[in-house]
Order: C-alpha cells, then sequence, then structure tokens
C-alpha cells in the first residue's frame, strides 16, 4: 500500500496552512487546551494525542474545586459538595452517552480499560457446549492479548484452543474485513464472541462495527469492541450498531489525563437484564437498597450495574471537563476537521522529510480516524528522533512505524505545516 498522488494541486506553503486555520470552525477550542513547552519556555508540536491527549484548562479548577469540597466538607461531600460525589458518575450517563451513540444509562465510567475488559467477559462471554470460541484480531494491543487468553486460563479452558485470530494476509499490512466476517461464518455455531479492536492502534484502521457485529449476531454470537482508539476520535452509533458491549480508555483522544477513568457500554437489552451474571460491587447495587447495607445483590439497570466501587472523584473530575468540550462541539464537527487534517497530511508527505515512508493508515472514509501509521524501511528510530529534536512529539511503535496524530479540538492545520515541512 503506497500514499496515493492526490489530483488536488498541493499547496505546501505555510501562508496556506494559516488560511486553513483562520477557515477552521473550532480553531478557538486550542485555546482550551494547555500545551507543552521545554525547559526554555519554546512550545512543542504535539501530534500524539493518540497516546496521552492534552489538558483541558477547565480540568485544573474542576479537580481544584473537588480538593476544595474534601477539604471543607470531609464526608459531607458526597450529599453536599457543588457536584455530590454520591451520584457524580451519573452526570456521565447522558454525556458519555452522546460521546459513542449510546442510550441515556448505556454508558458508564469507571475502572480502567483493561479491568472493563474483564468484567465484560465475565458476563458475555459464557461459553456452552460447543459455543466457546473468541474471535479477535492478530496484532491487538497486548493488553487485550493478555486480557482475552488469561481471563480464559482462569475459567478452565484453553486459549490456544479458544481464540482465534484473524490477521493481514501474507505481505499485506492491514487486515481484509471480509476475513474477518469469513472467520465469524466459518467459527459459525462454535463461536460465542468476538472482541476486537474498533481501530487499530498501529495501522489506524478502522473497522465497520455495524457490519461485523451484524456477522457475529447472524451466527448467534456476541460483539465486543474495544474502542481505545475510536472514542473521541471518530463518531459512533453503538446503540443503534447493536453492538452488546464496548469498553474504551480516557486517556487518549478524550484528553481525560494520565490513567484517566475509563468507559464502558452496556446495550440497553443487557443492561435491562438484571440477572445477567456479572462480578458485582456495592455501586452496581440498585441505589434504593444500596446502603442498606443488606448482603443481597440487586443489580441496578443499565451499565451502571457493572460498577464494582465508588469512584475516584479526583479522576473523574478531569474526565468531566473533558467530556464537556466534546458534547459542546460533537463528533460530526470532529469529524470534519479530523478528515480535512489527515487529508493535508497526506498532501504534504511527499515533498516532506518523511517521504520515504509508506501511510499504511487506509484513506476511504470511515476506514480511518486523526491517525496516519507511517512505516519505514530503513531508519525509522533515527527519523522519530530527528522530528523529536525538531520540537515534534509524535509516536513511534517498534519495529518501524511513526505515528502522527492531529487533535482536532487542540490542533493546528499550522502544527502539520510544522511537522512536514522542513
Ligand atoms: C491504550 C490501550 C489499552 C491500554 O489499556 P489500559 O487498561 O487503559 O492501560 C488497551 N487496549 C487498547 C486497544 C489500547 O489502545
Amino acid at each position: 500500500m503506497t500514499m496515493t498522488a492526490r489530483a488536488v494541486p498541493v499547496d505546501t506553503s505555510a501562508e496556506y496552512a494559516r488560511q486553513l486555520d483562520a477557515a477552521d470552525p473550532l480553531r478557538s477550542v486550542r485555546a482550551e487546551f494547555e500545551h507543552p513547552f521545554s525547559e526554555d519556555g519554546r512550545p512543542f508540536t504535539y501530534l500524539c494525542g493518540n497516546s496521552l491527549g492534552l489538558m483541558p484548562r477547565t480540568a485544573r479548577v474542576m479537580v481544584q474545586e473537588e480538593l476544595d469540597d474534601w477539604s471543607r466538607l470531609a464526608v459531607e461531600g458526597h450529599m453536599l459538595s457543588r457536584r455530590p460525589w454520591v451520584d457524580f458518575h451519573e452526570q456521565f450517563s447522558e454525556l458519555g452517552a452522546r460521546l459513542v451513540g449510546a442510550r441515556a444509562g448505556e454508558v458508564v465510567m469507571m475502572n480502567s480499560l483493561t479491568v472493563n475488559l474483564h468484567l465484560m467477559m465475565v458476563s458475555f462471554w459464557r461459553p456452552e457446549g460447543k459455543r466457546t470460541k473468541i474471535i479477535m484480531e492478530r496484532g491487538a494491543f497486548p493488553s487485550d492479548t493478555y486480557a482475552v487468553q488469561s481471563h480464559v486460563r482462569a475459567r478452565g479452558l484453553d486459549p490456544a484452543r479458544e481464540v482465534l485470530e484473524v490477521g493481514p494476509r501474507t505481505g499485506e499490512a492491514l487486515i481484509r474485513e471480509e476475513d474477518i466476517l469469513e472467520a465469524i461464518r466459518a467459527a459459525g455455531d462454535t463461536l460465542a464472541l468476538i472482541m476486537i479492536g474498533g481501530v487499530n492502534y498501529a495501522t489506524g484502521q478502522a473497522f465497520s462495527i455495524e457490519r461485523i457485529t451484524a456477522a457475529a449476531h447472524a451466527v448467534g454470537a456476541m460483539a465486543g469492541w474495544d474502542l481505545a482508539h475510536w472514542a473521541g476520535n471518530l463518531p459512533a452509533k453503538l446503540h443503534d450498531w447493536n453492538v452488546d458491549f464496548a469498553c474504551w480508555c480516557s486517556y487518549k483522544y478524550l484528553n481525560s489525563g494520565p490513567g484517566a477513568v475509563a468507559g464502558c457500554f452496556v446495550h440497553e437489552r443487557h443492561g435491562t437484564n438484571i440477572s445477567l451474571p456479572r462480578f458485582a460491587g456495592w455501586w452496581g447495587n440498585d441505589p434504593k437498597t444500596r446502603f442498606a447495607m443488606s448482603p443481597e445483590f440487586i443489580a441496578r439497570e443499565g451499565a451502571d450495574g457493572w460498577q464494582l466501587s465508588n469512584p475516584p472523584i479526583l479522576a473523574l473530575a478531569p474526565l468531566l471537563a473533558s467530556l464537556q468540550i466534546f458534547d459542546r462541539v460533537g463528533m460530526e464537527a470532529l469529524q470534519a476537521k479530523s478528515l480535512a487534517m489527515t487529508a493535508y497530511m497526506r498532501s504534504l508527505l511527499p515533498t516532506s522529510p518523511l517521504a520515504a515512508g509508506t501511510v499504511l493508515t487506509p484513506s476511504a472514509p470511515g476506514t480511518h480516524g486523526a491517525q496516519l501509521s507511517i512505516a519505514f524501511e530503513h531508519d525509522a528510530r533515527t527519523r522519530h528522533s530527528e522530528l523529536t529534536r525538531r520540537g515534534i512529539i509524535c509516536d513511534f511503535r517498534a519495529p518501524n512505524i511513526i505515528r502522527l496524530a492531529p487533535a482536532p479540538l487542540y490542533n493546528s492545520f499550522a502544527d502539520i505545516h510544522t511537522t512536514l515541512t522542513a
């Protein structure tokens, strides 16, 4: 797969980047974020939001407010703080739902991504008779592979038998969607679950969640998605796409801070089934009886019923600050800028210091987010060091991939121009 020459004339001038920024309806949002700078005060060019998003200015304010309330109110803060802690997480039920195209109650923010994958597998991987198999992608993020394999082992089965991986064909970098669909058909009534990354972290390839989910359902399997590189990057319609569950982290595209609290979607048809087996904790109990301290667990309806513990308020504050920005801007406006940014990056690449690379990320609409993964036959690490020396922060994935991820909320076309002109 090589870079395709564009029919549009390429304007590599800094003036053109300035024009694109002047015409950008989201240009003012950049100032709502804190941008990193070097020891001597020079700003870095930051194209690493796929790894750790920048800090919304309001995050500092909201964390400070929670500290103030804790200091002043102590235990009374559960009921009396400005955002009472006892139902703090409920602020996300609509905010989080709008982000991923869910209904209120289908989304909860809790734990971290890998923890949530385990919790979802407890409920949605229930091997029975010959229906035991799990399909995932080869080259998944290692934590997902560890989670699935260790989970299968903990349930007394052998991952070498139960986990089927679909990878790229020999000599190809991307997984063909038809190969996933074919693997699902071939597994048929032995398939219990598919669990795939919506956007592959290394290549930036986005799959059709709706089509693959429908194929899994057609053979009677559950469909779960890891949306670590999708949430806040691409619009989603998880409810309408009929996804059974999805999990994502919030520190990448969602700008909610290192180790931020993760997200979890459970489709309404499962959320209303309070007898669905799960690992339980008191915060998943119906709030009407939560404080009765009864030994009998009664699940709360919705994704909230999978919560274990009372949530970390100091960690939820930056998430709230960030999701308020996403909610105001909207994923459609964000995606429009994302598409313009990746097209602009592709147009500059052939004359850039990275021209020797091959773009792995697909270019067709719906098959990528705000990321270009560029593979190099030689010297990828040296090229990455050179970018770093020029004050450009981006990501290197061993053995040979440089990932450039412009975040529509806080990156400018000038950032891209700086990166791709020597
Ligand atoms: C970033 C990422 C993770 C990281 O998991 P945490 O539990 O948040 O540390 C896992 N899976 C995928 C696909 C990721 O992109």
